[in-house]
């Protein structure tokens, strides 16, 4: 079987830019090993639960915003969605609450209220921010992919505003940190446990430009989506079989195929098959994958190799819970993002992210909501020291105890009105997507991720692409759809 495109995993970057190719006329063949699509955003359903395994962090639904943009090209309407604001709430260990909101003042009060001590500062480090952002965004509409842009691009895109051209050069090697002089301790620990829930890295790591867009774009505007995510990897699948284009599920792709010159001219799968493809072959696989299972070791550059090796980014443990109206009433916002203690920070425990269905779509039994719990969990302990399934359980058991104190410390309001329904470890992310190790929600936006330039769409194979949240600025589904559109115009240049 013989197509211009094939594309591997139909993740919310595989599907996207198979959609926008099938639409434009394309002959596309999505491969997919699930027996649905959607990676990690797929739906996970039991005892009347729909569980959106995303924490409900959906902005630039915006008109005229990357889905807007997408949509237009796609032959069917965009799910439903409907404005979340504030977008969420970051719960202090001393249990005060501030709103993430698009309400300036309210935003403002909330920052002083909250850190009295440094009130000025904090202020201060998110309307400079926010400038930083919007120049930012202004500079991509008119060079979408101003990360991997050479120099010149870059200039042109930020010309029109000098004076925020200069601020953004300035601060272009910055980390967040250098930005945060004269805030509290307590201040530093608020934005590192926001950046990394959007940025994987704190303050100290994380690009200082960066961190400008990750904070303030969820401030713009939050959406809930009907349905949550998996919604919008149904879309997808919908438009790319109206546009005719060939969504194959249960499909296993093996390895690239080759010919006799070493030239990349399809996928092998599983079954046996050689599926060949005339103009380009997409992965929507990880980073680690994309080279270590698609391309193969044999064909990687070594100097990418030794770079992949010691790459990492987190996994994630999360808590599928079940509240009820009760409890969900006493709660300030849907999604909040608790930072549970914040002395001698550590991912995995001073933080998590609660997010409950909205109450427009409970996605639960009568009375219910569904909640999704995560926590930032370090993948190579599970995969390490587990010899036997049993060892697996015991862990999952230990780490569910764990989270579900925590959970109460920090939220007491929720009482005994919510109950487990499941959990998910990074072995499960990894016997759902094939991640490497469970890792997920992209790459640390770090320097030194940064610098290994492999935020872009493009392999060491001149016909061979990567869409996904290891090759967009940004783990998020927003960042993986705006990469996902780049690639699919330059594909049908
Ligand atoms: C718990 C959690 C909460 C999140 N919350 C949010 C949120 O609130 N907002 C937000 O914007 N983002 C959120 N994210 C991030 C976002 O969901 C992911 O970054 C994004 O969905 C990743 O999409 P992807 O295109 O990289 O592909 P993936 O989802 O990784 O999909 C890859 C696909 O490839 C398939 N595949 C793998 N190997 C093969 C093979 N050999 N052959 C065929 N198919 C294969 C897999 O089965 C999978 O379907 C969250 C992530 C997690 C884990």
């Amino acid at each position: 079987m013989t197509h211009e495109v094939v594309v591997v995993g139909a993740g919310i970057g595989g599907l996207t830019v198979s959609a926008l190719l099938a639409a434009h006329g394309v002959d596309v063949c999505l491969l997919e090993r699930q027996s649905r699509p959607g990676g990690c955003v797929a739906a996970f359903e039991k005892f009347g639960y729909t569980f959106d395994p995303g924490v409900g962090l959906y902005p630039l639904w915006q008109a005229g915003e990357i889905y807007d943009q997408v949509f237009s090209e796609l032959p069917v309407a965009a799910p439903e969605v409907f404005p979340a604001d504030p977008a969420y709430h970051v719960r202090l260990p001393d249990q005060a609450d501030v709103p993430i909101t698009a309400n300036i003042e309210q935003f403002e009060a909330g920052l002083a209220a909250a850190f009295p001590e440094c009130a000025d500062q904090a202020v201060a480090f998110y309307q400079d921010s926010a400038v930083v952002s919007e120049a930012l965004r202004k500079a991509l509409r008119r060079v979408p992919n101003l990360h991997a842009a050479g120099t010149l691009r870059q200039i042109y895109a930020l010309l029109p505003d000098l004076v925020s051209a200069s601020r953004i050069i300035k601060s272009k090697h910055d980390t967040t940190l250098d930005h945060l002089a004269g805030t509290s301790f307590r201040f530093r620990r608020f934005i590192d446990a926001q950046l990394q829930l959007l940025a994987q890295a704190t303050s100290q790591d994380c690009d200082y430009l960066y961190s400008s867009l990750a904070l303030n774009i969820p401030r713009l505007g939050n959406f809930s989506i009907l349905g949550g995510a998996p919604a919008l990897a149904e879309k997808l699948a919908e438009s790319i079989k109206a546009s005719g284009g060939r969504i194959r599920c249960d499909t296993t792709a093996l390895r690239l195929a080759y010919d006799a010159t070493g030239q990349a001219i399809g996928v092998d799968l599983l079954s046996g098959e050689r599926v060949t493809a005339s103009k380009a072959i997409v992965s929507n696989l990880t980073l680690w994958d994309t080279y270590g299972k698609l391309i193969g070791l044999n064909h990687t550059p070594t100097e990418i190799r030794k770079r992949l090796n010691n790459l990492r980014t987190w996994g994630v443990y999360l808590l599928y819970l079940g509240m009820s109206e009760t409890a969900a009433s006493r709660i300030p916002n849907n999604r909040i993002l608790a930072v549970t203690h914040d002395r001698d920070y550590d991912p995995e425990s001073s933080q998590f992210m609660f997010a409950a269905a909205p109450a427009a779509d409970t996605r639960a039994p009568e009375g219910k909501r569904a909640v999704t719990v995560l926590t930032f969990s370090d993948v190579d302990q599970w995969f390490t020291f587990q010899e036997s399934e049993e060892q697996n359980e015991e862990k999952d058991q230990s780490e569910l105890e764990l989270c579900w104190r925590r959970l109460h410390q920090a939220m007491p309001e929720l009482g005994g009105d919510i109950e487990v329904i499941d959990t998910a470890t990074p072995r499960t992310t990894y016997d759902l997507t094939r991640r490497k190790l469970g890792m997920v929600g992209g790459l640390a936006q770090t320097f030194a991720t940064v610098d290994l330039n492999f935020m872009n769409c493009e392999t060491s194979l001149s016909n061979v692409f990567r869409v996904g949240d290891t090759s967009s600025m940004g783990g998020g589904i927003a960042a993986v759809t705006h990469a996902a559109r780049l690639l699919a115009n330059q594909l049908t240049d």
